[in-house]
């Protein structure tokens, strides 16, 4: 792996950047403060950078200590190793920024955004569904997010609550880019050039991209109704549901018929009809209830 040079100073540290902020991180250069949570890996604390170059700043960041016996246990270093390659590359106010990374003899650490708010499921949990002026702005900016992503041939892959944390504003922000694919690379390792590709394979590109258009889709169902659209009992049901597009809209909670008409042209079988994101962004539902500034204040 190569090592990650970015510190949490990264976007004020242009021209004035010194050698000192392109050194190797280590566990020396945190304060750690109270845990956040607990992952699959490992786990999660809120940690404050010592080395202070701005008074603006205080620094504080949200530090995942990942174990590489687990890690290797689950053969899930290839993964991890995408994970982070492609969410360092990432700026946008609704991606949750990964700043660099180190490791020691026992671990491997991520420097990651502190999103203050923390889980977005938890807060669905607490208020069983999302009002349509929540559940829109929410969905606007998840789409503007998903847009940025998939300019730059990424594809998340694994949209759901679970993956979305809350900022200190109020805003949204995709975590846990675990599942998510640079088609780019894709592309390369399977033919070098693009020149020799036919129409199914060039478009292919645009065409998985659409797999995060259905996500949101399911997405906006959940946050309107509490509930994913194709729950069933059993696994092989929900499969089944899936397969079949077996959308239903309860009576309660009351939602507007322009938000279900927006989950519908989501939630298409053939991937290439599905909404793209740019008209999601002008659908009357999400100009009607979205807030503008893209942050749900309550
Ligand atoms: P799993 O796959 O089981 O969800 P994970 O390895 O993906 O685990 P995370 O979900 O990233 O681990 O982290 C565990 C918990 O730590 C989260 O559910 C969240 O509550 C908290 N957490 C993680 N990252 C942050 C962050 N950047 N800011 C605030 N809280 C965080
Ligand atoms: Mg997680």
């Amino acid at each position: 792996m190569a090592i990650a040079t970015e510190s949490p100073d990264e976007r004020k540290a242009t021209s004035e950047s010194t050698a000192a902020d392109k050194k190797r991180w280590t566990l020396n250069d945190f304060d750690i403060g109270k845990p956040l949570g607990r992952g699959k890996f490992g786990h999660v604390y809120l940690a404050r950078e010592k080395r202070v170059s701005t008074a603006k700043s205080n620094h504080i960041v949200a530090l995942k200590v990942l174990f590489k016996t687990q890690l290797k246990q689950s053969q899930v270093e290839h993964q991890l190793r995408r994970e982070v390659e492609i969410q360092s590359h990432l700026r946008h106010p609704n991606i949750l920024r990964l700043y660099g990374y180190f490791y020691d003899q026992k671990r491997v650490y991520l420097i990651l955004e502190y999103a203050a708010k923390g889980e977005l499921y938890k807060e669905l949990q607490r208020c069983m569904y999302f009002s349509e002026r929540r559940a829109a702005t929410y969905v606007a900016s998840l789409a503007r997010a998903l847009i940025y992503c998939h300019g730059k041939h990424v594809i998340h892959r694994d949209i759901k609550p679970e993956n979305l944390l809350v900022g200190a504003q109020g805003e949204l922000k995709i975590a846990d880019f675990g599942w998510s694919v640079h088609t780019f690379n894709r592309r390369k390792t399977l033919c070098g050039t693009l020149d020799y590709l036919p129409p199914e394979m060039v478009e292919s590109v645009e065409h998985d991209a659409n797999v995060d258009i259905w996500s949101l889709g399911v997405l906006c169902y959940e946050f309107l109704y509490g509930v994913p659209p194709f729950e069933a009992k059993e696994h092989s049901d929900t499969y089944k549901r899936i397969v079949q597009v077996d959308l239903k809209f309860p009576a309660k909670p009351i939602v507007s018929s322009a938000a279900k008409d927006l989950i519908s042209q989501m939630l298409v079988k053939d991937s290439s009809q599905r909404l793209p994101l740019h008209k999601l962004l002008e659908h009357p539902w999400i100009v009607q209830y979205a807030d503008p500034s893209g942050v749900y204040r309550g």
